[in-house]
């Protein structure tokens, strides 16, 4: 019995649809820009850039329908709906979530022009809410991702559209990372990103899955 100097942190977890059992979230990795038309709103050119992959710690995560809070030092959050992947034994992809990638987008701002790290853009706490997991392959390849505020469509994209299809994401962070059960891949958001303020209700969706809803604390 290890004789902690205090006691460790509780594993951050997801839900499973229909399962007892919950998913032990290990770390989580994110891909920038893997759609196009999100790639020239954020001001690039997707034809001479290819996606990329930037972390959100593992505690960030958000699951249980909490609401996350309005974070500090920022004047313009951001929603970005994407499909979350879910990493298994053997490193290979075991199910299926609809996350929120929460962005500090002037941080972010900043950080890009001053060639600084996104961790503060992207890393915050409660920055990464996580509907409930689905075990299984993804039920429609081309299913329809899309995010509401306040009852007003504000992202609608197909999964069809990823510059990098699931796959290929999990090939090419595993050429980065040694890929563990526990690993939340979010794959990237379509164009339609925003601002919410506080007490905005967001519902996120990818036909097939479950539902991920919160309203901004
Ligand atoms: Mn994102």
């Amino acid at each position: 019995m290890t004789d902690w100097l205090f006691p460790p942190a509780p594993a951050p977890s997801l839900p499973i649809v229909g399962d007892t059992r919950r998913f032990p979230v290990r770390r989580i990795l994110c891909v920038g820009q893997n759609y196009a038309a999100h790639a020239r709103e954020m001001g690039s050119d997707p034809t001479k850039s290819a996606p990329f992959f930037f972390s959100k710690p593992g505690d960030a995560l958000v699951s249980d329908g909490l609401d996350p809070a309005y974070p500090g030092m920022t004047d313009n959050l951001h929603h970005e709906v994407e499909l979350v992947a879910a990493v298994g034994p053997g490193g290979t992809i075991i199910g299926w979530a609809v996350g929120v990638d929460l962005t500090r987008r002037d941080i972010q701002a900043e950080a890009k022009a001053k060639g600084r790290p996104w961790d503060a853009a992207k890393g915050f706490d409660q920055s990464a809410p996580c509907g409930a997991l689905t075990l299984g392959d993804l039920p429609d390849p081309a299913a329809v991702i899309s995010l509401k505020v306040n009852g007003e469509v504000r992202q609608s994209g197909s999964l069809s559209d990823m510059i990098l299809d699931p796959a290929r994401v999990l090939a090419a962070a595993g050429e980065l990372w040694s890929l563990q059960p526990g690993d939340l891949i979010y794959t990237g958001t379509p164009e339609g990103v925003g601002p919410l303020v506080r007490g905005d209700r967001v519902e996120a969706d990818v036909a097939g899955l479950a539902s991920l809803t919160f309203t901004v604390r």
